[in-house]
């Protein structure tokens, strides 16, 4: 049995977490299971190098910055595989190109394309505990990248689908992935189970325990993973492939993403083409467009679009949308920022009805305005005023029951659902 195990910043975070996390490798040894390590820097040391550049230069050059970031996770490394080896375990520390992370070439958020691995492979047949840099991977051309924030969960999971491990656990600060974030609603429970369609989902609102694209790829290479605490031996939450069990929960979970701005580009000329010049101009930013609403607009001469972007790349967008404005026809850019997207997450909406309108009802009933809805197969997410974002998150958690523990595990059964 071979278990991939990633260990994420705070886990690793001083001495005394470097040496716990080599305790717990031991500890798998013991129980005679293969080991492969990937590590995360240590906390804040990412960010402390972000910081250090941005001191030095405005727009420095990603090429730089993919040696400057990938450097932190090469410290946590190797000072892992000797806190490893201290316990009397054989262990080797790799980087990203020792491994043979190959990438394409967007420096600071590069795609994986494959992993050789072979030296992680000798080295696991060898008994050996490899302790691999995770965020970071190589071109072909031997340029170092690295694969984006939160990467390292990437690299783990990419890792284990090479190595084909029996599962990959994430070492974090929490017990595992909850119905909502606790710090908002005390009485939330951690899921024993959850779907990767529902991961992804969650993960992509903003629940931050798990980088999405991580989810992507252990969704596509059906790779088991547990997200798990390493400050103590709760048993976490498991990410697998959708089972009849997990449909019988209507909603898992609730999640909020305080980073939305909304741009509304007002009176666009009512003509084919205009929708296509927009959104061409913000991706080729490279801004990530979610939800998009197209209505009449109030003077009837033609109509509003209004879209939502992570607030981070608002003012870029609203500049992008404002130069193209005459040839959109439009005389007016709106910009909001005081906005943020509240979520229901559940594979159980595909079966069940009435899911969406237990959540307005549940909203109207505490007057929270609904500026913009989307729904997906398995998701309804709500636009709301930012300052009632937690508030409505504790309506919706409510609603849903999710708080409530009948069998040992959360989520709202059939009967909750009011179907109209
Ligand atoms: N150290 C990187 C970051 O802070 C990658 C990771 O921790 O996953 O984003
Ligand atoms: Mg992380």
């Amino acid at each position: 049995m071979l278990i991939v195990q990633k260990y994420g910043g705070t886990s690793v975070g001083t001495v005394e977490r470097i040496r716990a996390v080599a305790e717990r490798v031991a500890e798998t040894r013991k129980k005679g299971i293969d080991v492969a390590v990937i590590v995360s820097a240590m906390s804040g040391e990412t960010d402390k190098l972000l910081s250090l550049a941005s001191q030095i230069s405005v727009n420095p050059e990603g090429r730089e910055m993919d040696l400057l970031l990938s450097s932190g996770e090469r410290i946590s490394a190797a000072l892992t595989a000797m806190a490893i080896q201290e316990l009397g375990f054989p262990s080797v520390s790799f980087t990203g190109r020792q491994v043979g992370i190959i990438t394409d070439e967007s420096h600071t958020r590069a795609k994986i394309e494959r992993i050789t691995g072979e030296q992680v492979k000798a080295a696991v047949k060898k008994g050996i505990v490899p302790v691999i840099a995770g965020f970071q991977g190589i071109t072909e051309n031997s340029e170092v990248t690295t694969l984006g924030r939160g990467g390292s969960d990437l690299s783990a999971v990419a890792i284990a689908a090479a190595l084909k491990a029996d599962l990959c656990e994430i070492y974090t600060d929490v017990d595992g992935v909850y119905t909502t974030d606790p710090n908002v609603v005390p009485e939330a429970k951690k899921l024993d189970k959850i779907s990767y369609e529902e991961m992804l989902e969650l993960a992509s609102l903003g629940a931050k325990v798990l980088q999405a694209r991580s989810v992507e790829f252990a969704k596509k290479y059906g790779v088991p993973v547990v997200v798990r605490s390493s400050f103590n031996n709760n048993p976490g939450t498991l990410v697998v492939k959708e089972d009849k069990d997990m449909e019988q929960v209507v909603v898992s979970g609730v999640a909020y993403d305080k980073n939305q701005a909304k741009i509304t580009v007002v009176a666009v000329r009512d003509m084919p083409g205009i929708a296509a010049k927009l959104f061409s101009a913000v991706a080729g930013a490279n801004i990530i467009v979610d939800m998009i609403v197209q209505n009449v607009s109030s003077d009837g001469k033609g109509t509003d679009i209004s879209f939502t972007v992570p607030k981070t790349d608002s003012r870029r967008a609203l500049q992008i949308t404002k130069g193209i404005a005459a040839e959109l026809g439009s005389k007016d850019i709106l910009l909001r920022e005081d906005i943020a997207k509240v979520s229901i997450v559940g594979v159980g909406m595909r079966t069940h009805s009435g899911v969406a309108s237990t959540m307005f009802g549940a909203m109207a009933k505490h007057n929270i305005n609904i500026l913009m809805i989307s729904t997906s197969e398995i998701k309804v997410s709500c636009i709301i005023e930012s300052k009632y974002t937690e508030l409505t998150v504790r309506i919706l958690h409510d609603a849903f029951e999710l708080g409530q523990d009948k069998k040992g595990h959360a989520g709202t059964k059939k009967k909750a659902v009011r179907s109209k």
